[in-house]
C-alpha cells in the first residue's frame, strides 16, 4: 500500500492525508503488515483527512470495530495488538507543523477574498508542507513512544428495542425511557419527551 492507494480513497492529496500515511507507515513498521488473524486496532483522536490514510494502509475501520474515535481535535495516534500490554503510540510534534505560517493566506482562500497570486501562493506552499511531510524522518515529524495498552473491553451483545414513535429498532444501550416507553434518541431529542 502506497501514498496512491491512499490518495485514491481519499480523493485528494493534502497535508492531512500525508500525516496520515506517514504514521500508518510508522504502524505498519512496528506492527508488520496486516494480518486478518492477529488484528491491530488504532484509536485516532481526530476526524480529519489522516485517518483516511490509516483505513486504508492499516485496514483498522470503523465498520469491523478496529478503529476508534476519540473526539480529542488531536493528531495523536495509539496503535497496538489485540491482547498485546504495548502500545505505540504517535504523536504530531507541533512545532514542523506551525513553520512557515500561512494561516492567514488559508483563512483567505477560504473565504474567497485571496487575489490569483495569493492563491497561487497558497498552492505551492501547500506542495511545498506536502512534499516535506512525506519525506522529513519520522522522528522530526512525530514523538513515537511505546505505551502501557489499556486492557481490552469486554464485548457486550445489547438487544434492539422498538422506537414507539418511529417503530424502528435501536441498541438498548441507545434507547430513552419517557413515560414508560422506549424512544430513539432522534425522536426523542425530536418530540423533546
Ligand atoms: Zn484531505
Ligand atoms: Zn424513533
Amino acid at each position: 500500500m502506497e501514498i496512491e492507494d491512499a490518495v485514491k480513497f481519499h480523493g485528494h492529496m493534502c497535508p492531512g492525508l500525508a500525516i496520515g500515511f506517514r504514521v500508518a507507515k510508522i504502524a505498519e513498521e512496528n506492527f508488520g503488515t496486516r494480518s486478518k488473524d492477529e488484528e491491530l486496532v488504532a484509536i485516532v483522536e481526530n476526524k480529519s483527512c489522516s485517518v483516511d490514510a490509516i483505513q486504508v494502509i492499516n485496514s483498522c475501520t470503523f465498520g469491523k470495530g478496529n478503529l476508534v474515535f476519540r473526539d480529542y481535535g488531536k493528531h495523536v495516534y495509539t496503535f497496538f495488538k489485540r491482547g498485546d500490554e504495548k502500545a505505540l503510540r504517535i504523536s504530531r510534534k507541533q512545532d514542523v507543523f506551525e513553520r512557515g505560517g500561512g494561516n492567514d493566506l488559508f483563512q483567505k482562500v477560504r473565504a474567497g477574498t485571496a487575489t490569483p497570486e495569493e492563491k497561487a501562493e497558497f498552492q505551492r506552499e501547500r506542495e511545498e508542507k506536502i512534499k516535506m511531510i512525506l519525506e522529513a524522518p519520522a522522528d522530526e515529524l512525530f514523538k513515537i513512544e511505546e505505551i502501557e495498552a489499556e486492557p481490552p473491553q469486554k464485548a457486550v451483545i445489547f438487544q434492539t428495542l422498538t422506537c414507539s414513535e418511529c417503530g424502528e429498532g435501536m441498541m438498548e444501550s441507545r434507547a430513552r425511557v419517557a413515560h414508560g416507553k422506549y424512544f430513539c434518541l432522534p425522536c426523542f431529542e425530536k418530540y423533546d419527551v
